[in-house]
């Protein structure tokens, strides 16, 4: 292919905040209709805001984890625009003056790191929900006021599937933080995805789409891939890409326009004069930091090299933290850290995926593994019987009764110990031997079957 893609991500994360951005309502999603509302989250006239200083540790934490410059300096700026779910008639945002600017995420991609410009992170409020009924509309409020950081990134992916892993590890990020619980289907985590394309070896790039209302993890590849196909059909068909907003329609698998760039809003920024201006000093950034992880690229590395298992096994045992945690007290109780890499990435992970489950619900426990492993190692069992022992711990008829006792109980319960007690072994064989006399004297024969 002669053409070359530049993709750039805008992706919104829901704070796991207890209350809103500006007020005291909860920001908890699954109470009843315009439940969780009040004067200011309603934009009634009159009602003032007040800054949810929670929203601005986690916004902090998200840009020292993505490498960011946390600005001293932030502004609250009025986005204006009408929607029957924004009461106030504009979304209170940060314009010019955001809270991080020039990070950077590096993941591991086609086996290097590659990183992604992080072009900044700013604060924002959620707007509310309208639902259709025909010949009416509903407004819930609910979610008014939520908070939420936008990511932006620098238009330096090269792909959809390099688009795929960003995000992927963007969330994995966001997740280890505990600041988003990164659930896409549900709206935690939005991703609007900009394209354009060049012919190899261009500098200058093309004209950009920005493809909104991607809704699914899955839908993000695939709507940028279609968008790729159809802005190069375009250019070799002697046409021209036109600066617009398009909608991703998941069943068609294709992207139709929303709004050209003459239709585009002009949001009218200017300083929320209901809110002073935020000075973010260095002592509360250093308090911070304190709160910042190990994060999953560094987890992934020292996992590689402190136990020795392949870089693509760490990946996946470091995708999220329970996973990581899990894998690493096996690795340690079991003194045996290759074959707790190889027992999570086979049989667990197998086990975890037919039933459709978490980590965090793994029918096996940390300490059952471990013993599991030590029990092998140990020549108390044999590599066949421990494959045993899982499977009666995870899927077998048992399993409820089974997987509350110790391994070792197990072990003894079923009789499934290896005797490798020599002379018990011999003993046995001599009272074989003594009770059929007669074949043991006759000589061994080719001719004899057994
Ligand atoms: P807007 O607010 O209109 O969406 P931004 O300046 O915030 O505009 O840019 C949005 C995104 O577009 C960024 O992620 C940026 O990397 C990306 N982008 C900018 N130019 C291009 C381009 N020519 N091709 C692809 N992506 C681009
Ligand atoms: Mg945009
Ligand atoms: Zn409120």
């Amino acid at each position: 292919m002669s053409y070359e893609p530049v993709i750039g991500l805008e992706v919104h994360a829901q704070l796991l905040t207890k209350s809103k951005l500006f007020c005291a309502c909860s920001a908890h999603f699954g109470a009843g209709d315009n439940e969780n509302t009040c004067p200011v989250c309603t934009g009634m006239p009159g009602a003032l805001p007040v800054l949810n200083r929670e929203v601005v540790n986690m916004a902090i934490l998200a840009g020292l984890a993505m490498n960011c410059e946390i600005r001293e300096n932030n502004v609250f700026s009025r986005k204006n625009y009408f929607y029957p779910d924004s009461p106030k008639g504009y979304q209170i945002s940060q314009f010019d003056e955001p809270i991080c600017v020039n990070g950077r995420v590096t993941f591991l991609f086609e086996n290097k790191d590659q990183s992604v410009g992080i072009t900044r992170i700013h604060m924002e409020e959620d707007a509310g929900k309208s639902t259709h009924h025909g010949e009416f509309s509903l407004v819930n409020l609910n979610r008014s006021s939520v908070p939420l950081i936008e990511i932006v990134s620098e238009p330096d992916i090269r792909s959809a599937t390099e688009a795929g892993e960003y995000l992927r590890n963007l969330r994995s990020i966001l997740l280890y933080l505990g600041v988003c619980d990164g659930n896409m289907e549900e709206g935690s985590l939005r991703c609007d995805a900009n394209v354009s394309v060049r012919k190899k070896g261009e500098t200058k790039f093309g004209t950009r789409v920005e493809l909104k209302n991607i809704n699914s993890f899955r839908f993000v590849e695939k709507a940028i891939e279609y968008e790729i196909g159809r802005q190069v059909d375009l250019i070799e068909s002697g046409q021209k890409v036109v600066q617009e907003t398009r909608l991703y329609d998941p069943d068609k698998n294709r992207t139709v326009s929303m709004r050209s760039k003459e239709e585009a809003h002009d949001y009218r920024y200017f300083p929320d004069p209901d809110l002073l201006p935020l000075t973010v000093d260095r002592e509360w950034v250093g308090r911070v930091s304190k709160n910042l992880p190990e994060l999953p690229l560094a987890k992934m590395k020292r996992f590689a090299s402190e136990y020795k298992i392949p870089e693509y096994d760490a990946q996946i045992l470091t995708q999220s933290r329970p996973m990581a945690e899990f894998y690493e007290e096996v690795a340690v109780k079991s003194g045996n850290p290759k074959a707790a890499s190889n027992w999570m990435m086979g049989d667990l992970l197998r086990v975890l995926n037919e039933e459709k489950k978490e980590i965090t619900e793994s029918p096996i426990s940390r300490t059952q593994l471990a013993d599991l492993i030590k029990a092998i190692d140990s020549g108390q069992i044999s590599g066949r019987i421990a494959k045993k022992i899982f499977e009666d711990l995870t899927e077998g008829p048992e399993a409820a009764t089974l997987s509350k006792m110790s391994v070792g109980e197990v072990i003894k319960t079923k009789g499934l110990a290896q005797v490798s007690d020599t002379g018990a072994i011999e003993a046995v064989i001599a009272k074989i031997m003594a009770a059929n006399a007669e074949q043991v004297s006759r000589p061994a024969g080719p001719a004899d079957p057994f």
